[in-house]
C-alpha cells in the first residue's frame, strides 16, 4: 500500500503519540525515530501529542500537561524540527473532536467491537471503560482524515486503527456519493515495529504499563537504562547462528531487534554478529549502544523543558498551522454531510 492508491490526493504524513506517561524505547523506535525519517524525506509532516487520547484513561491534570510538554520535548530533541513539521497538541484544534463526532455517526459498532486496542485496555471489567476509550479508534480516524492524510508511520500495535480508519473513509465517500477522503495507508518499517516489555516478551512495551522496570524511558539515566537491561529478561541459551533459531525465543529475539533498530542493521547482521556468545556478552553491548543512541535525545530534553513557555510557544504555532489546514476539510465535511453553515 503506498499514496500511489490516493490518486489526486497530495502525499500527506500524521501520526501522533499520546502524553500518557514519558515517551518509551517502543514510542522512539517505532514512531519518533520514524516520524524524523519521513521529515527529512521531504514529505509534508504533521504530528500531534494527542491529548483527547490521553484522557481515554484517568490522567491525573498536572501529569497530562507535564508529559505533554515532555513528549513535545522529546519530539523535537528527536530531531522534529517544528519549522519543517507541524507539531502540536490535539486539543488546541478543535476540528479533531468536531470531525471525530461525525465518524462516530460513520463507523459501526460491530467494527468498534473487534478493536483490540479497546479489549487490552479494558480488560476484564469493561462495563467500567469509558466511552472515550471505545469510541478512541473513530478519533482517530477523525485525526488522520481531517489533514486528507496518505501515509500514517505507527507500530504493529496500531495497524488495525488505521485500516479501520480506512474503512471509515470508504463509507463515508460511499454514503455520501464522494470521493472526499483518501484511503491513509500504514506504514509500518524497521526491525522494530513492536517492542516487547522487557519483563515479559509476550506483552508490548507501553507508556502506562503500570511497571517502569518493563520500559526504557527516554528519560532514563545511563545508569537506569543499564540496571534496566541487566535484568531484562532473557534465557540461558547462546545467540543462534541464524535468526531462524530466536523463533521461539521472544525475549532474546526483542533485544536483538531492539540493537538492530538502535543501531541501523538487520536482526540477521546481528544474530551473525554474536553467533555463539551469551547474553552475559550481548547485553553489555546492548547497554552501550542504548546509552550512545539515548544518551543524547534525554540531555536535549532536559534542556528544552528548561523553557516550559518556549515549548507552549512551538505547540500553539503548531496548532495555527494545522488548524489553516483542518477547518477548510471540516467544513466541507460539514456541507457534504447537510449542516447549514452560516458565514
Ligand atoms: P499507551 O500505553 O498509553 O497506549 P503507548 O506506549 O502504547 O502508550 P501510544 O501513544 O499509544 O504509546 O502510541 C504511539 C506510537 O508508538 C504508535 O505509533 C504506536 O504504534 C507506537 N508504539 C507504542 N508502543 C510501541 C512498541 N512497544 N513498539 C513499537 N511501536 C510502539
Ligand atoms: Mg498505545
Amino acid at each position: 500500500m503506498t499514496a500511489a492508491a490516493n490518486p489526486g490526493f497530495t502525499p500527506r504524513i500524521f501520526s501522533g503519540i499520546q502524553p500518557s506517561g514519558g515517551l518509551t524505547l517502543g514510542n522512539y523506535l517505532g514512531a519518533l525515530k520514524r516520524f524524523v525519517e519521513k521529515q527529512d524525506e521531504g514529505i509534508e509532516t504533521i504530528y500531534c501529542l494527542v491529548d483527547l487520547h490521553a484522557i481515554t484513561v484517568w490522567q491525573d491534570p498536572a501529569k497530562l500537561r507535564h508529559a505533554t510538554r515532555e513528549a513535545a520535548a522529546g519530539f523535537i530533541a528527536a530531531g522534529i524540527d517544528p519549522a519543517r513539521s507541524i507539531l502540536f497538541n490535539q486539543s488546541q484544534v478543535g476540528a479533531h473532536a468536531e470531525l471525530g463526532w461525525v465518524l462516530n455517526c460513520v463507523a459501526r459498532l460491530g467494527w468498534m467491537n473487534r478493536m483490540t486496542q479497546f479489549k487490552d485496555k479494558a480488560g476484564k471489567n469493561s462495563e467500567a471503560a469509558s466511552l472515550g476509550l471505545y469510541a478512541y479508534p473513530s478519533l482517530m480516524a477523525a485525526d488522520i482524515l481531517l489533514y486528507h492524510a496518505t501515509m500514517v508511520p505507527v507500530g504493529e500495535d496500531q495497524k488495525q486503527h488505521v485500516e479501520l480508519t480506512r474503512d471509515i473513509a470508504a463509507k463515508f465517500n460511499h454514503d455520501y456519493s464522494v470521493s472526499f477522503f483518501p484511503a491513509p495507508a500504514p506504514v509500518i518499517e524497521g526491525a522494530a515495529t513492536r517492542v516487547m516489555s522487557l519483563r515479559d516478551g509476550t506483552k508490548k512495551m507501553s507508556k502506562s504499563d503500570p511497571s517502569d522496570a518493563s520500559r526504557i524511558n527516554l528519560t532514563d539515566s545511563a545508569d537506569m537504562i543499564a540496571a534496566k537491561i541487566r535484568k531484562a529478561k532473557t534465557d540461558a541459551e547462546p545467540m543462534p547462528e541464524h535468526l531462524a533459531g530466536l523463533k521461539d525465543r521472544a525475549e532474546a529475539k526483542n533485544l536483538v531487534n531492539i540493537y538492530a533498530a538502535l543501531a541501523g542493521r538487520t536482526p540477521a547482521a546481528v544474530v551473525h554478529e554474536f553467533a555463539g556468545k551469551g547474553f552475559g556478552t550481548f547485553k553489555p553491548a546492548l547497554v552501550d549502544l542504548a546509552v550512545a543512541k539515548l544518551g543524547p535525545i534525554s540531555v536535549e530534553m532536559g534542556r528544552l523543558m528548561a523553557d516550559p513557555a518556549e515549548i507552549d510557544r512551538i505547540l500553539g504555532q503548531g496548532a495555527a498551522r494545522a488548524d489553516a489546514i483542518a477547518r477548510p476539510i471540516l467544513e466541507r465535511t460539514f456541507e457534504i454531510v447537510g449542516m447549514v453553515r452560516s458565514r
